[in-house]
């Protein structure tokens, strides 16, 4: 935002300051993405550099089929939001949403219950299922989707392939159930033994995907559960010696302790990390992060030598509202062209 105040189309003085600004035009930056803390980090990406080419890789791990529909609910969070159609109380799913499907698929007994589907999100899942049934590839499918959202980014799915996040619980007794049954259903309330990302192993990145993080003069990685959100996209053969290959740049998820929102102490639990902002970017670790933004209570990390060989930066990192938002991704910014 500084930089967009120094006037530089025609009355642009020249030296330092106006090539800096000139800079910003057209940086390509590379964002891996999961569902509400990647949404919100990319509204602030989108206004601290409004002129940026940002490319969006989704994680696809939470995928579902529910009534023979495929839901993608972190792709649809990230276009619902930067498309200005997502519920901003929630965070995920539509504003001024209705019930009245679910309520008769209800009536009919059909299931399941716990996973919530409003009317207007319906229609994405329809169409998308459509279209995946005419053999167009997820990454096609959601190029469309976003051709009525223009959400202002190029949003890909990290693969077109089938990949699907299971979580192996002890739920009286041990049983494999797809992350949405773990984290909606059960609230992760029973542990997670192992979290696996089924069918990444044999997967393939989706095309753009590897040129994208190739191309970008940086990689950032929002506040995302580094476990099933981050981790999973990782999970894609190729994409982390890609991501490895550049300059990237993390913003905690979780800030004294505990995570901001949601339940990821309980994936990092299961892969044995603990939940802290040091524990978090030692797990990614230096030879993948450069850089890494911690919040105000965290600043102790910077001196931490766990993380030797990570920048480390100290600031306010909860994402109240747009200037705030802003100037968390400025300092990813900022910190990522200091470091590359
Ligand atoms: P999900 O797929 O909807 O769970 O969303 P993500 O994986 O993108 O993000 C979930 C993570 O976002 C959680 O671990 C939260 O701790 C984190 N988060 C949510 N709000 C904030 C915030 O305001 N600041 C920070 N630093 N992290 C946040
Ligand atoms: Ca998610």
């Amino acid at each position: 935002m500084r930089e967009r105040e120094i006037p530089w189309v025609t009355s642009a003085p020249r030296g330092p300051r106006a090539r800096r600004t000139c800079d910003t035009v057209g940086m390509r930056i590379t964002v891996l993405a999961g569902g509400v803390g990647a949404a919100r980090f990319l509204r602030g990406v989108k206004s601290a550099a409004p002129d940026a080419q940002v490319t969006v890789i989704g994680n696809t791990g939470d995928d579902i089929t529910l009534f023979g529909l495929r839901v993608c609910p972190d792709l649809d969070t990230v276009m619902y939001t930067l498309g200005g159609g997502i519920s901003e109380e929630q965070g995920w799913g539509r504003a001024d949403e209705t019930f009245g499907v679910s309520g008769e698929l209800a009536a009919y007994g059909a299931g399941p219950s716990w996973f919530t589907l409003g009317d207007r999100d319906f229609a994405t899942h329809i169409l998308r299922t459509q279209l995946l049934a005419a053999g167009k590839p997820l990454s096609e499918v959601t190029r469309l989707l976003c051709e009525r959202w223009q959400p202002g980014v190029r949003l890909l799915p990290m693969s077109d392939d089938t990949i699907e996040t299971h979580v192996l619980i002890d739920d009286a007794g041990r049983s494999l159930v797809h992350f949405q049954e773990w984290w909606v259903r059960l609230h992760a309330a029973a542990p997670a033994l192992a979290i696996t990302a089924q069918g990444a192993e044999s997967s393939a990145p989706a095309p753009g995907v590897l040129e994208a993080i190739a191309d970008a003069d940086f990689v950032l990685f929002p506040p995302s559960n580094p476990v099933v959100s981050i981790g999973t996209i990782l999970s894609v053969p190729g994409i982390k010696d890609a991501a490895a290959a550049k300059t990237v740049v993390g913003v905690s998820p979780i800030i004294g302790g505990a995570p901001v929102r949601g339940m990821a102490d309980a994936c990092l639990a299961a892969i044995g990390v603990q939940t802290s902002a040091v524990a978090v970017a030692a797990h990614y670790g230096p030879g993948l992060l450069d850089g890494w933004l911690v919040d105000e209570q965290d600043k102790t990390a910077a001196d931490d030598p766990a993380l030797a060989g990570i920048a480390v930066r100290a600031l306010p990192l909860y994402m109240r509202g747009t200037a705030a938002t802003a100037a968390i991704a400025q300092a990813a910014i900022d910190l990522a062209r200091e470091l590359a």
